[in-house]
């Protein structure tokens, strides 16, 4: 099907990106997950050939890509599998923080590191004990001179193992009111003392992504590291959140397409009662319901991504396909499981580890249902 947001330069790059997964990424994905951790030198490699952040201006060392090279480098990395979705993270999600809201002195110190792959990038929002209510997260950020001094726990941060560098969500005013106006957004870098991180977490699934927990004990931080204004915070973050729900949404409908693929494939080879499980009317009908959610969903994601393209408020909608993208994905992994029998249960088939890693997508990025409570304020409810 062709996009009307893609043109042929997407597709020669999505080539070469592909080619490059297929060297660098697949033949190692495996060992990654054991890891737990997608190796530096992979990003490195990455950052050499132009895959981290392409939409960063040319003179901080990008290639001031449009948004379509993002979806193209976010469906081919889901592909491969959610677990290095941590690039997709690094790339649409955190940096465009710097890009949209640093300081040229910011841009300029942290940007071309984030293309070039020697600085791994983490956003630490949640905490042990807040996610959904972001406001009200405890994690302070005092000023005393020429600093910021940190105090606080952030917990399930991807890339959080890894990252050199943190966008840390923290309060200035914990006093303010309404609460969320005492927000600010303070990047940690690796090596700053009172920073320590926990070991990597024990996931259900994408094992390969590092998540971590995050510990800020007095931390010292130069008070040149607040992003924008103080206070601002909760407003950066509000306008940053479309992309990054789109991102997932655009992720959720990638592995929709792959978990269709391999149960199609599966289902003509494996017989039963004599004949291929495929000529059941109960398959071809599961499949066939597959293959419409998909394609309706696809629809309404090109749309958006045109939409955001052209820079239009979408948080209503993409809301709506956030949370519509991923309940379809996991009801895709458990039909497509459903389909391959016990084999489908079992680690040495795909759809297993795509089962496990697709549970997750209701849950990070805001919840399902806090997408649901932002459609129904907007219905007026
Ligand atoms: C693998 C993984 C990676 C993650 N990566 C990051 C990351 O990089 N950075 C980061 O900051 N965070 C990250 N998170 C955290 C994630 O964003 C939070 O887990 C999520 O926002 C939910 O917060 P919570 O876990 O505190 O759940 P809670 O907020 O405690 O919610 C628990 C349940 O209550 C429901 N609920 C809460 N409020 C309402 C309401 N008003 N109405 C109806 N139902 C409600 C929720 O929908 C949910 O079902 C990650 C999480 C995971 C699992």
């Amino acid at each position: 099907m062709s996009k009307p947001y893609l043109r042929e330069e997407h597709e020669i790059f999505r080539s070469a990106f592909r080619k490059f997964l297929d060297q660098h990424a697949a033949p190692f994905f495996e060992e990654w997950e054991q890891a737990k951790q997608v190796p530096k030198s992979f990003w490195k490699k990455a950052g050499e050939q132009g895959f981290l952040c392409p939409w960063v201006e040319e003179k901080y060392g990008g290639s001031e890509a449009d948004f379509g090279y993002s979806v193209v480098i976010t469906e081919e990395l889901d592909k491969i599998g959610a677990g290095i979705g941590g690039l997709g993270l690094h790339n649409d999600i955190v940096m465009p923080y710097i890009g949209e809201f640093g300081s040229e002195e910011q841009k300029q110190r942290w940007l071309p590191k984030a293309v070039s792959g020697d600085m791994i990038s983490a956003i630490a929002m949640t905490e042990p004990g807040t996610g959904s209510d972001l406001a009200a997260i405890k994690t302070t950020a005092r000023r005393e001179g020429d600093h910021y001094i940190l105090n606080g726990e952030k917990t399930f941060i991807t890339n959080g193992y890894s990252a050199d560098f943190v966008i840390v969500v923290c309060k200035t005013d914990s006093y303010a009111q309404p609460a969320y106006k005492g927000v600010s957004l303070i990047v940690v870098e690796e090596g700053a003392p009172g920073f320590k991180r926990g070991k990597k977490l024990r996931k259900v699934g994408q094992h390969a992504n590092d998540t971590s927990e995050l510990i800020f004990e007095d931390a010292i931080i130069p008070k040149e590291n607040l992003i924008g204004e103080e206070g601002m915070g909760f407003y950066y973050l509000m306008q940053k959140l479309q992309q990054e729900r789109l991102m997932l949404a655009i992720g959720s409908i990638t592995a929709s397409k792959r978990m269709l693929e391999i149960t199609l494939d599966y289902v003509k080879q494996r017989t039963a009662f004599g004949k291929p499980i495929s000529k059941f009317q109960n398959t071809q009908f599961k499949l066939a319901e597959m293959a419409t959610n998909i394609k309706i969903g696809e629809t309404f994601v090109d749309q958006l991504i045109v939409d955001h393209m052209a820079n239009k408020n979408i948080v209503n909608e993409v809301s709506m396909a956030k949370w519509w993208m991923t309940d379809l994905a996991k009801n895709t992994a458990t039909e497509c499981m459903q389909l391959h029998g016990g084999y489908g249960y079992m680690e040495e088939y795909e759809i297993a580890r795509r089962y496990r890693d697709v549970a997750v997508g209701s849950i990070y990025a805001g919840t399902n249902e806090i997408m649901k409570t932002i459609i129904a304020k907007n219905m007026g409810l």
